[in-house]
């Protein structure tokens, strides 16, 4: 098993990753001051496959269980479906000392994690991240939210679960578009903050998508060890986390303009990262050669590197509509070397639009 610590200044927690966890569930509950009702959240997907089997691990622990399952699918992070949970929870009996569990992937992570950080004005949250992405990016840092029909992530909190707990061996049920998704954000760690773990990632993509647990154990510890150091610098986003933002400028103007339906959101980034490369380069910060290497590990991770069909115009104007465009600068994350970032607010208009071009 491998544990990865995320120490924050008031509150200190552990992700544990291996392929069969079960044991470590039942210590985690049997040992822990909980109150003994527990309350698990799903959606129809990860409630379908896996809710059972946490379900036991926590009865056996010598919890009472019970659930709720949502829809799958990011129209289920909204405020009708937690007030749903509100009254689910209230129902449950679930008393301030309660735990609460996220069982699947960002969606019901953040949903789960708001709900915890809110009824009764906190009570104890625990991830069990079902998701490639979950598990290295939506699971390590805190953030947890609910949309708006005027925005993404609009409603939310900064709010630390008590624990994580990665087993890999869910990702077997995993879609492989799923796969490439979360692959999208653990490229952006090696590009932001380790050569060489973007050497492994690229020397091991085929075997990420056979499900090799070694390999995939080595790439959520690394990946869930840098976000947590970046995080624990800055828990609040007030300096060093925006690099975490690498490629999320373009990425989630690509989203916006596509209506959230023909990229997922680690196609977006992967997208996104061939921009930003592409102005590092225009911006003489680093080698020509580091772009087509980025656009080859994409290709290996199964993600686009172009935005087909996209309006240069269109995704121009929305980069002004980002959460992290403040006072009309974009704070734009660029690449000195594969592993290094600096952060950037005064990129040329036509170095933007040159970089467009040619995403589209
Ligand atoms: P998701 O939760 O919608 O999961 C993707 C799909 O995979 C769903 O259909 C889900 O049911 C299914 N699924 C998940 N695990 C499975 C498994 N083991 N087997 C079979 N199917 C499974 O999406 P996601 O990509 O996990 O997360 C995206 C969400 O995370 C977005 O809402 C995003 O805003 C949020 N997010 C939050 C943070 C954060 O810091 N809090 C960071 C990144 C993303
Ligand atoms: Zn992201």
């Amino acid at each position: 098993m491998k544990t990865v610590q995320v120490k924050l200044p008031d509150n200190s927690y552990d992700i544990y990753i291996d392929n069969n966890l079960d044991d470590k569930i039942i210590e985690f509950f049997r040992q822990s001051n909980f109150s003994r009702t527990a309350f698990i959240v799903s959606d129809s997907n990860t409630g379908a496959l896996y809710q059972e089997k946490i379900t036991q691990l926590l009865q056996t622990a010598g919890y009472t269980v019970t659930g709720y399952m949502i829809s799958a699918g990011e129209a289920s992070k909204s405020m009708e479906t937690a007030q749903i949970l509100y009254t689910e929870v209230i129902n449950a009996g679930l008393d301030r000392k309660s735990p609460i569990i996220a069982l699947g992937g960002g969606v019901v992570g953040d949903i789960t994690g708001f709900i915890a950080a809110t009824y009764m004005r906190g009570i104890p949250f625990i991830q069990i991240p079902t998701s490639l992405l979950a598990h290295v990016d939506s699971s390590v840092g805190g953030k947890v939210a609910v949309n708006h029909p005027l925005g993404k992530n609009l409603i939310g909190a900064f709010y630390q679960p008590k624990a994580v707990f990665i087993d890999i061996s869910m990702l077997k049920t995993l879609p492989p578009r799923e796969i490439a998704t979360g692959l999208g954000e653990i490229i952006k760690y090696g590009l932001i903050y380790d050569k060489e773990f973007f050497s492994y990632i690229e020397d091991n993509s085929a075997k990420i998508f056979n499900y090799n647990e070694n390999v995939l154990s080595q790439i959520i510890a690394r990946s869930c060890e840098i976000k947590a150091a970046v995080v624990s610098t800055d828990e609040k986003e007030n300096g060093l986390r925006a690099i975490l933002n690498f490629g999320h400028t373009i990425g989630h103007a690509i989203e916006r303009e596509t209506n959230y339906i023909k990229y997922n959101h680690g196609e977006a980034v992967g997208i996104g990262m061939v921009a930003a490369a592409f102005i590092s380069v225009k911006m003489n910060l680093i080698e020509n050669s580091i772009l087509p290497a980025i656009e080859h590990i994409l290709q290996l991770c199964q993600l686009p590197q172009k935005c087909s069909n996209c309006a240069a115009d269109a995704i121009y104007n929305d980069l002004f509509h980002d959460k992290k465009t403040i006072g009309g600068k974009i704070n734009w994350v660029l690449l000195d070397d594969i592993g290094q970032v600096h952060l950037d607010n005064n990129v040329p208009e036509s170095i933007v639009r040159e970089a467009i071009d040619y995403i589209i």
